[in-house]
Parts: C-alpha cells; sequence; structure tokens
C-alpha cells in the first residue's frame, strides 16, 4: 500500500504524494504530513554509511513515493538533485558541523527546492501544457526555486520579490537566469509580493494559466529535508548507535520538521535544538503553552528567520496529537511533555548572533554565518542550562544553512574580512541581469499574466 498524505486541517480526504506535490496546500487550507512513516532499524541506520547521498535519499525517501516512480527512476532524480558536496566539519570534541551551504544558490532550501522542482517534472512528464510557478520571495527561496527549475520543459517560474528589500546577490541569483524563469520587481514589501501570488491563484480569469506553488510548505520540499539528518549521524565516527542532538536555526521550521520526520523512521535523535532570533513565538509557546505570533515581524541579521508565525508549526503540533490551524488558533493541545521531552528551544539575540560569529573565529578559525551562529549559540544554552555534558558518546551537530559569502556586509563588520565567493557568485556578478519592475496594484499583475502566456 502506497502512504497517503493527510492535511493537519483533517477535514479532507487524504491524497496521493502526486496530489500532494502538485497542489502544495491542502483543500481545506492545512498542510500535508504523511499518513504513516516507513520506520529504519539501528543496524539499516548503520549500514547507511556506505551509501552516496543520492543512494540514501533514494533508500529514505522512496517509500513515500512508490506510488509515482521507480526506484531506478527515483535514483536518478537524487544524483541530479544532490550534484554537490554535503561536509560534515568537527569542531571540537562531540561538536560538529553540519555544511549544507554548497547546493547552487548556497542556502540549504536547495535541498528540499531541488528534489521537489525534478519530483514535479517527473509526476508531469505525460502531461501536455506548461504548469506556471509563482512564487514570491523575501530572499533566499527565490534563487532556490529558479535556479531547480531552470531549463524544464513545459514548467516556467515567476518569482515576485520586493524591489528594496532583498540584497544585490539575492537578486542576481533570480534575474541573470533567463531561460525558462521571469523575475519581477514589486514597488512594495514581501507581503505585497505574497499577496498578489495568493490573488492570482484564487482568480477565475487565470484558470487557463495552469497556476501552481512552490512554497516551503510543499510536502516535496519537507521530505527531502529529513535526509542529512541520516547522512549527519552515518558520517560520525562514534555513530554505533548512540544518539545525537540536532542543533537547527529555525524561521518557519520546515527543517526543523525534515529533523522530526527523520526521528519518526527511527533515527536516534535524542534532542531537537531549535533557535529563534528575535522572532520567539516558537521558544515562548514551548515554556508558555500560549501561542502568539510576532506581528510585525522583528528584522534581523539572521534574515531568512524572520518569520512572526512560522507555518510548519501547524505540522509540529500534529506530530505531536495536536491541532493548530492556519491563523494559529490551537484547537487541540498537543502532548507538552514529549515536545518538551524532545525538542528545546531558545531565541538569541542579535548581540549574542555576533559575539558567537566573532567567537567562532578566534577559537577555531570557523567563519559562521548569522544563521548558522543562532544555532550554534542556541546548542551552547542548551548544554548551560541543561547544566550537564551530554552523556558520553552523544555527538552534537548543529547546521550551517547558509554560506558566509551571502553576508558579506556583516562578516566584514564582525571579523574585519572578506569571506571567499564561491565560483558561481563571482561569475554571476559578471552576467546580464533581466527583470521587469512592477507596481503592486493586482490588475498590472494579471494582464502581466495573461499578456505573457
Ligand atoms: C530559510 C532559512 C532558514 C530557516 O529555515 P526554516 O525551515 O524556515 O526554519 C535558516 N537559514 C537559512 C539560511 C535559510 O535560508
Amino acid at each position: 500500500m502506497p502512504i497517503l498524505f493527510q492535511s493537519t486541517n483533517s477535514h479532507s480526504k487524504p491524497v496521493s504524494f502526486k496530489t500532494a506535490l502538485l497542489s502544495g496546500l491542502a483543500p481545506d487550507k492545512g498542510l500535508f504530513l504523511p499518513t504513516e512513516y516507513p520506520v529504519f532499524s539501528n543496524k539499516l541506520i548503520r549500514d547507511f554509511h556506505r551509501m552516496s547521498y543520492p543512494e540514501l535519499a533514494c533508500s529514505l525517501l522512496y517509500p513515500f513515493l512508490s506510488d509515482d516512480i521507480t526506484e531506478q527512476e527515483c535514483f536518478h532524480l537524487a544524483e541530479r538533485a544532490y550534484d554537490f558536496e554535503v561536509p560534515l566539519e568537527r569542531i571540537d570534541g562531540n561538536r560538529y558541523l553540519l555544511r549544507l551551504d554548497r547546493g547552487p544558490t548556497h542556502s540549504f532550501k536547495d535541498f528540499g527546492a531541488r528534489m521537489m522542482a525534478l519530483l514535479m517534472a517527473h509526476v508531469r512528464q505525460n502531461e501536455s501544457g506548461k504548469l506556471r510557478i509563482l512564487t514570491a520571495t523575501s530572499g533566499d527561496t527565490g534563487g532556490a526555486i529558479a535556479s531547480a527549475f531552470l531549463n524544464m520543459d513545459n514548467i516556467e517560474v515567476v518569482v515576485l520579490f520586493p524591489r528594496d528589500e532583498i540584497s544585490n546577490q539575492q537578486r542576481k541569483q533570480m534575474t541573470t537566469l533567463g531561460k525558462n524563469i521571469r523575475s519581477i520587481a514589486i514597488e512594495g514589501k514581501f507581503d505585497d509580493c505574497q499577496a498578489l501570488v495568493k490573488q492570482a491563484f484564487a482568480d477565475p480569469d487565470l484558470a487557463s494559466l495552469n497556476l501552481s506553488s512552490a512554497n516551503s510548505i510543499n510536502i516535496g520540499r519537507l521530505l527531502p529535508q529529513s535526509v542529512y539528518y541520516f547522512w549527519a549521524f552515518t558520517r560520525t565516527a562514534l555513530s554505533q548507535g548512540k544518539p545525537v542532538i540536532f542543533s537547527i536555526p529555525s524561521g518557519n521550521f520546515g527543517n526543523a520538521c525534515g529533523c522530526l520526520i527523520a526521528k519518526r523512521m527511527g533515527l536516534p535523535v535524542s534532542k531537537l535544538v531549535l533557535s529563534t532570533n528575535s522572532n520567539d513565538s516558537f521558544p515562548r509557546f514551548l515554556k508558555t503553552g500560549i501561542y502568539r505570533k510576532t506581528e510585525p515581524s522583528i528584522h534581523c541579521i539572521s534574515s531568512a528567520m524572520n518569520v512572526g508565525h512560522p507555518s510548519n508549526l501547524a505540522r509540529i503540533i500534529t506530530l505531536y496529537g495536536g491541532a493548530m490551524d492556519e491563523e494559529g488558533n490551537l484547537l487541540r493541545k498537543p502532548d507538552f511533555d514529549s515536545m518538551i521531552r524532545d525538542i528545546f528551544s531558545v531565541s538569541i539575540s542579535e548581540e549574542e548572533t555576533r559575539k558567537t560569529i566573532h567567537r567562532f573565529f578566534r577559537e577555531f578559525g570557523i567563519i559562521l554565518e548569522p544563521h548558522g551562529a543562532v544555532g550554534m549559540a542556541g546548542l551552547e544554552h542548551f548544554l548551560a542550562e541543561e547544566s550537564r555534558e551530554p552523556e558520553q558518546g552523544h555527538q552534537m551537530i548543529s547546521l550551517e544553512t547558509a554560506h558566509p559569502a551571502k553576508f558579506p556586509e556583516e562578516i566584514r563588520k564582525i571579523l574585519s574580512l572578506e569571506p571567499d565567493k564561491p565560483e558561481s557568485f563571482v561569475e554571476q556578478e559578471r552576467e546580464n541581469e533581466v527583470f521587469e519592475v512592477m507596481d503592486r496594484k493586482y490588475q498590472t499583475f494579471k494582464e502581466y499574466l495573461l499578456n505573457n502566456k
């Protein structure tokens, strides 16, 4: 029996992977989660260390996809998606840094976006007509999505970004690609971009355009984010069945959900340390049991985590037996005791983020970027507040979710040095940019879509 996918609002019937992938959001506005999880034994997990990253990805993901793809095809997609390194660096003792910054756009979002794009193209291979992916971005997502769908047949991507609120480097990741990728600079904020995209999806006049979304809540992006936890576990020297602690800098909590799913699949994770920047809705919720959005969201240097109402919270609560609607109303309480046993969460200030970057460079010669520094600082809080050394042999793995060269101004200010640029950034600087500039009126956007079929 294939695994089905159920909405966190659970008012609609479970659907196949293909349906969940192509629709993104459930009809009742909930988020899809698998109805069951394949469980891998300790012995199988130990054997994973012989596998390449694509082989591992295929072994873990195939059980979720089996109705829509053969194992061989799944492996070929994973090979195309993961043609870059996933290094695990030892910091000291049992402490490691997992670098998820080697993909084409140098943020961890490449892991989900690339596999999702290939899966979408795969399940639509016999369908005629063009699929149009509309996506709004505040920075990293647009680049990862654009790069993932570049050159795909019968799929076109339109990215909307706030003209004055993204970095040059982030903009260039979208506007220099050309081909099936179009970018629009909106004279407004991220919220305006998101509102335009939402309105277009709901507009019956645009039904013939076959619009689809690729935002961060798509199950096709979430499941691949469970793979690197297994990968990191099997790469550490001490992986002989001893549990592991993962520290995950979090904004929308999709990365964290990937880890919770890995845990369901048998990975012995003894603790998830989930750190936020000053947008602290989640740590406050875990402490008080009361959920309040942070409105408006607070601007921090770890900008990809400036999220006042994390959309994946509904998934975490569902995984612990509760229910939360899309507005953030807690409809059924989750099992708080289990949640607190599994998860430690803390909010890290801007000052502490900067100090952590400074200290890690001084002590270890490691350049962290602002998101990775929030994760690392969170791990130190966990160790200090629990006032214990983790038991013998427990490994601690903190995630670096972006490349330091994406934040050159901040790194320059804190460390007085210039982070090495990946080759692709240098090439991009020479490329020509092409993008439209548009006001934030829906009518303008709608006409553009209709005139550019
Ligand atoms: C998106 C992003 C995050 C936050 O990940 P979530 O899954 O939204 O919690 C952290 N770091 C970087 C660099 C990101 O781009």
